[in-house]
């Protein structure tokens, strides 16, 4: 699954790190890979940027093994391929390279940067899914259009079984009347696509990542915690019935 959406600070980090949380408290192994120079998800999960030796910068230009490069982080079944700063120079050395789409398919790509360049490329060809996280604000749906047209020239061109595998409403606030306006909009455009799971505008999720730590860690009980459990929940169960 790729967690994307070419606009910056809609929650993509923030729902990966409680993501691969609430999935490895349930049991499953997961791999989360940080794509994004940023790095916010690899200090989210309490490791120093500056520690890191292997990178997915390794993975795309260097044909390195996702195996040399994995990190186990403290929180149960969590690891981690980190991001590191080199990764910004992995969108001009890529344009050199033939398979320049191709080179993260052995991996798995979850946390991508806020552009549409040939990163998030990578990883829209190496996932089977795609995440789009949106805030529920003004221009929220500003920019969708081109991410589903892109989804969609992935699959015709690099990537058969890529599809969009739900819309999930982030940093949602009851008390305005624009984050219902925008809940109802998006609703009315990909009717069955919407996360049931909405989550909340919470400031413990924000607080957590200064911690090193997934706010499924630093605060279970809090609402943006239990909105993260339910999405976990929401989305476990969509797998199992496919099966
Ligand atoms: P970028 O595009 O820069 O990678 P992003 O899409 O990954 O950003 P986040 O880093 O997850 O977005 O979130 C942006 C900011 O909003 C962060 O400071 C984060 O802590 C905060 N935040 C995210 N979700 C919530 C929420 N539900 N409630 C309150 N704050 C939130
Ligand atoms: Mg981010």
């Amino acid at each position: 699954i790729a967690v994307a959406n070419q606009k910056g600070g809609v929650g993509k980090t923030t729902t990966v790190i409680n993501l691969m949380a609430g999935l490895g408290k349930a049991g499953k192994k997961c791999l989360l890979v940080d794509a994004d120079p940023q790095g916010n998800s690899t200090s989210g999960l309490g490791i120093n940027k500056r520690d890191v030796r292997h990178s997915t910068y390794d993975l795309l230009t260097r044909e390195e093994r996702a195996s040399e490069a994995i990190l186990h982080t403290e929180y149960k079944n969590v690891d981690l391929i980190p991001s590191s700063m080199e990764l910004a120079a992995a969108e001009i050395e890529l344009v050199e390279l033939q398979d320049r789409t191709m080179q993260l398919r052995q991996a798995l790509v979850i946390d991508c940067p806020p552009s549409m360049g040939l990163t998030t490329l990578n990883a829209f060809s190496a996932c089977d899914s795609v995440i789009i996280p949106i805030q529920c604000e003004y221009y929220a749906l500003e920019g969708l259009s081109q991410l589903m047209s892109t989804i969609k020239q992935v699959k015709r061109l690099y990537n058969p079984v890529i599809e969009l595998e739900g819309i999930l409403l982030t940093m949602y606030d009851r008390r305005l009347k624009l984050t219902e306006q925008v809940e109802e909009e998006v609703k009315t455009h990909f009717p069955d696509k919407v996360y049931k799971t909405i989550i909340p505008r919470n400031v413990r999720l924000s607080e957590a990542p200064s911690f090193g730590m997934p706010a499924l860690y630093f605060d279970p009980h809090s609402r943006g915690s239990r909105a993260y459990q339910e999405l976990t929940k929401e989305i476990l169960k969509k797998y199992r019935n496919q099966k």
